[in-house]
């Protein structure tokens, strides 16, 4: 493989910048040839389409969202689109395709692989919800950006006694609301995965008044209700002064942390090997911290694994 291409796709991400910097740098490190995709699938059916070199990529390691630009593209879901997007890129001499996306752009990715033109998947969400990997590039810094709203909350929360629902993203996926509420301490967690019962939710804010407690924080993930709904059905019950907090689209933004640059580095460089390697349509992911590739086919019929134990210690925790 002479040439490959790069898109991203989807919500957009924090690290998708580190991703597509080591797309580019380790393939030319291979003497492959980069183009990039600009606007995702949208991006590609129009042609926009620009060779890359090693200072394209220069000082974009810190940054938030994608260089390359995201869109959503309905009309990629038909056939006759997807064969326009392979057309263009056989056009420019294009052999393989990097996605660097969520779940539909995942199934994008798949399409495209299904019509014979091998793409390699790079799980770039912050809903942590893709199958085949234990964590998403954007994940962790969407979690500090989490944890720094929740502490905040807090302090305030403390100082007028009162309880604060926090709405968090995710999706279907509530692994944003766990982890961030497990390193926040929140003494709720609301997540699609497990069900709930509200009376039990207001007797344990009940209780945790009755010891003294001076504040509660409930985090909630969009995929279970709105943030607005639980507090009003909370202050319903317990009378207590409830508040709420939407947290919104600040969860995608943001320089990507450490770990966020290091995962995507890695999962960048391990999709072009594979390409370079000959085995288009995988999807790469990290297990106990190992690189691993799936088929990019049988993956979408898998679900992401929700952690159990680490909701059951958060329960734990939170008495
Ligand atoms: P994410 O990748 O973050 O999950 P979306 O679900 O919006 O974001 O998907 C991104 C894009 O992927 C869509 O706008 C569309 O272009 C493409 N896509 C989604 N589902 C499909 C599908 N079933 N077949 C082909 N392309 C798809």
């Amino acid at each position: 493989m002479k040439k490959i291409g790069v898109l991203t796709s989807g919500g957009d991400s924090p690290g998708m910048n580190p991703a597509i910097r080591a797309v580019v740098r380790k393939a030319i490190f291979h003497n492959v040839e980069v183009y990039g995709i600009y606007g995702g699938y949208s991006g590609l059916i129009s042609g926009k389409i620009k060779k890359l070199e090693l200072g394209s990529v220069g000082d974009i390691i810190h940054r938030g969202g994608t260089m390359l630009q995201s869109a959503r593209c309905p009309e990629f879901k038909e056939k006759e689109v997807q064969l326009k997007g392979i057309e263009q890129l056989k056009a420019h001499g294009i052999e393989g395709l990097v996605v660097i996306g969520g779940d539909g752009s995942y199934r994008g990715a798949k399409a495209l692989t299904e019509l014979g033109f091998p793409c390699v998947g790079v799980p770039g969400t912050i809903d942590n919800d893709i199958p085949g990997t234990e964590q998403t590039i954007g994940f962790d810094t969407a979690l500090n950006t989490v944890i720094d709203a929740i502490d905040k909350i807090r302090d305030t929360a403390t100082s007028h006694e009162r309880t604060f629902v926090i709405e968090v993203m995710g999706r279907d996926a509530g692994d944003i609301a766990l982890w961030a509420g497990l390193a926040g301490g929140a003494e709720t967690i609301l997540i699609p995965e497990e069900n709930y019962d509200m009376n039990e939710v207001a007797d344990r804010l009940r209780s945790g008044q009755e010891r003294g407690k001076k504040h509660s924080i409930i985090v909630v993930a969009e995929g279970v209700c709105s943030g607005y709904e639980v507090a009003r059905k909370l202050q319903e019950e317990t009378k207590m002064d409830t508040r709420v907090s939407v947290l919104g689209h600040m969860q995608r933004g943001g320089s990507p942390t450490a770990a966020d640059r290091v995962l995507a580095s890695r999962l960048g460089a391990r999709a072009v090997e594979i390409l370079i390697e000959g085995k288009g349509g995988r999807a790469v992911g990290i297990e106990k911290n190992k690189l691993v590739d799936y088929d990019i086919i049988e993956i979408l019929d898998k679900k992401h694994t929700f952690d159990l134990d680490l909701y059951n210690l958060s329960k734990e925790l939170s008495i």
